[in-house]
């Protein structure tokens, strides 16, 4: 293919046709935007920008900066495979942590000239004239548009937070502080305070403001399955063996991210060939639950009736315990309304506060900026009318030269590395191919898309949310319309093998710069 130096635009195949400003246009500086950016300069793509909105690298981590916060997969298994860290402090790294690291990866990857920070996308519109994006975006200068032919949307797959739709919050005279905005100039000192929200993120603020505050209420819609979490120090001695030997650490992330894969391949894909692993899983973490809670009222209401799996199964050293305490009270009673002074449950009971915060989750694949297609289709309308799909979680027929970083099915469960592995490397992919071929356009073919979607949807048949014993459980897996599209249903290695070829699927056209007709390249 053309290989072009990192400051030479890659575009050059087409130069009678209108140019873009940048060939490429990523969105996002999490680690999806990053993987994007590492693997195009790989490939001899150096014209390219990355577009975030903070001021900064690393997307969730940046944002997140909640007490307690810390990642819930074991660290080395949470890393780019290109850039192990022999230096984790934890087996279970802390968000501040997980920062650093984003922060040296945009310098081990080369990418610090390449990032436009406190640069906010509010849309992009696909010009089927010229096979161009124009992105708008505001930044301290204010409104401005750049086109590009390509674009990779790595905004993340869970970023935008969900509205609780709890009434009265406007009335609260208190301060209300949301999970992923943590508000640090706020002292929880001595406060009467309150978190609506037991998910992953809530159950690791609990027990990390139980301490702080002067009296804690925790409101709880539904209860997760919470397992044991053993987060154990590093030793010197390790970090030194691991430096020195990066294929030792290159082995233990195998084992680590394959364990994940098998467990959720025959725990939760294949569910219904093999209900018995949630079910003896479900006990166990049952019971672990039950010997943590002294008080049996207690433990009734924190231990979940629905089955293990239909929520993302969480770990925690002391969420349990902390409702052991006397001065943390759980909560059941749905809540009715704010008020003034508080939170008032539908037993007419009025928990008075200072302050309450919200972890109660996000908008899955929620699009923070419009994205418009051919024949002026909007994405999200799209999605919201004809289900959330993409073709190998990347592609929409209609949207040409887009590819989404993940996508609806793009997500390998757990595996938060290997789904950036395989979107990106998608996408790229595809992008070398039109250069290759001096197309200037690449659209998914319908029929692929088809396939793709009715294969996913019909793995999705068999995983553990599609079974009875996740009814109440209110997953974010299951959509209004009953589909999974936050699951790949499929394990890494299949995954792997479809998208080898995936780029085949694709039709590459060129815009012909004299005539207003497209050629099959
Ligand atoms: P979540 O799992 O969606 O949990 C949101 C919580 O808020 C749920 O308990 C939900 O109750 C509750 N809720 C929402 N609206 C409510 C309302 N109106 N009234 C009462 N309760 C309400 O969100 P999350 O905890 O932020 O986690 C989301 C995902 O982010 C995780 O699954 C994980 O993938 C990722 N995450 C990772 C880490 C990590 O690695 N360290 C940490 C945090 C998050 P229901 O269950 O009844 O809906």
């Amino acid at each position: 293919m053309t290989t072009t130096t990192e400051n030479e635009p890659a575009d050059i195949a087409y130069p009678s046709l209108p140019q873009p400003d940048v060939t490429v246009v990523i969105i996002g500086a999490g680690f999806a935007g990053m993987g994007a950016g590492q693997r195009l300069l790989k490939r001899g793509i150096g014209d390219f920008l990355i577009l975030e909105k903070a001021d900064g690298v690393g997307g969730t981590w940046r944002h997140n900066t909640y007490p307690g916060i810390e990642v819930d997969i074991p660290s080395v298994a949470y890393s780019y495979a290109e850039a192990p860290n022999p230096d984790w402090s934890h087996t279970f790294a802390a968000g501040a942590e997980l920062l650093s690291y984003a922060e040296e990866c945009a310098v081990k990857f080369k990418l610090t000239n390449k990032f436009r920070f406190g640069t906010e996308v509010v849309s992009a519109e696909f010009d089927k004239a010229t096979d161009l994006w124009t992105v708008s975006a505001r930044d301290a200068d204010g409104d401005f548009t750049l086109t590009t032919r390509f674009l990779i949307s790595c905004h993340g797959a869970l970023s935008t937070p969900a509205e609780p739709g709890i009434p009265g919050l406007d009335r609260f005279a208190g301060t209300v502080i949301l999970s992923q905005r943590w508000n640090h100039s706020y002292s929880l000192d001595g406060r009467r305070a309150a978190v609506i929200g037991t998910g992953a993120t809530g159950i690791q603020i609990v027990p990390a403001i139980a301490d702080t505050v002067d009296h804690l209420t925790v409101f709880q819609r539904t209860p997760s399955y919470v397992g044991p979490k053993v987060n154990i120090r590093i030793p010197g001695l390790i970090k030194i063996l691991l430096k020195r030997v990066p294929f030792l650490q290159a082995i233990i992330r195998m084992i680590g991210v394959t364990a994940i894969d098998i467990a959720q391949t025959f725990g939760v894909i294949r569910h219904r060939q093999f209900p018995f692993i949630t079910t003896m899983a479900g006990r166990v973490i049952r019971a672990s639950m039950k010997a943590r809670v002294r008080d049996p009222e207690l433990r009734a209401k924190l231990i979940p009736t629905y089955g293990f799996a239909c929520k993302r199964p969480l770990s925690s050293p002391d969420y349990l315990e902390t409702f052991n305490r006397s001065d943390v009270e759980l909560v059941t009673d749905s809540i009715a309304e704010v008020v003034a002074e508080g939170i008032r449950t539908s037993d007419g009971r009025i928990r008075e506060l200072d302050v309450i915060v919200l972890a109660t989750g996000f908008k899955v694949f929620d699009l923070p900026y419009k994205v418009v297609g051919i024949d002026d289709v909007e994405l999200s309308e799209y999605w919201r009318t004809e289900r959330m799909r993409a073709y190998q979680g990347a592609s929409v027929p209609g949207f040409p030269n887009l590819f989404l970083a993940p996508g609806p099915y793009g997500v390998i469960g757990f595996n938060w590395f290997d789904t950036i592995r395989l979107t990106t490397g998608l996408a790229v992919d595809v992008v070398c191919e039109t250069i290759l071929r001096s197309a200037t356009r690449a659209d998914v073919r319908t029929s692929a898309f088809e396939e793709f979607a009715h294969a996913a949807t019909r793995a999705a048949d068999s995983t553990v949310f599609k079974s009875p014993g996740c009814n109440g459980s209110h997953t974010y897996y299951l959509d209004q319309h009953g589909d999974t599209p936050f699951l790949r249903p499929f394990s890494i290695s299949r995954s792997t093998r479809m998208s080898r070829q995936a780029r085949s699927a694709y039709d590459y056209t060129r815009r012909h710069p004299d005539f207003a007709t497209r050629i099959d390249v």
